[in-house]
């Protein structure tokens, strides 16, 4: 499958400890991740991570386009509800587009636990009908 993350400020070093504590999960999946993000998780658990820039510069807008063209399969973005952010209505529209293709998204830490294990169970298994380049 393939994964992206993207935790805002306030949510970075909880989504390193997620990311450290499902590490074996997460490393059989393909993962991409706005620029800072990945950047503290690869350099803290070594997971293989295509970052793109952070997201103030448009990494979320090209993780955005990879969802637009059904090429991501879980989005993991930890999103801080309590400081209003320049780049909010790109936030809206990656997960109105969520919405639109039926992408499996978190938001808060406790939807991404049940998804990851709903993952490593492969209740999203169906996402390799829908997109063929999770395998
Ligand atoms: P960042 O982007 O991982 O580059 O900080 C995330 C965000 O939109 O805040």
């Amino acid at each position: 499958m393939n994964i992206a993350l993207i935790a805002h400020d306030a949510k970075k070093e909880l989504m390193v400890q997620f990311c450290i504590a499902y590490c074996g999960i997460l490393s059989r999946h393909t993962l991409c991740a706005t620029g800072t993000t990945g950047k503290l998780v690869s350099e803290a658990t070594g997971l293989d991570i295509v970052r793109y820039m952070s997201g103030a510069q448009g990494g979320d807008q090209q993780i955005t386009a990879r969802i637009a063209c059904d090429e991501i399969d879980l989005l993991l973005f930890f999103r801080d509800p309590m400081t209003a952010k320049s780049n909010e209505p790109n936030d809206l529209d990656m997960l109105r587009l969520c919405d639109t293709r039926n992408i499996p998204v978190a938001t808060n830490i406790a939807t991404a636990e049940v998804l990851i294990h709903g993952l490593e169970r492969g209740d999203l298994d169906w996402r390799n009908v829908v997109n063929p380049r999770s395998r």
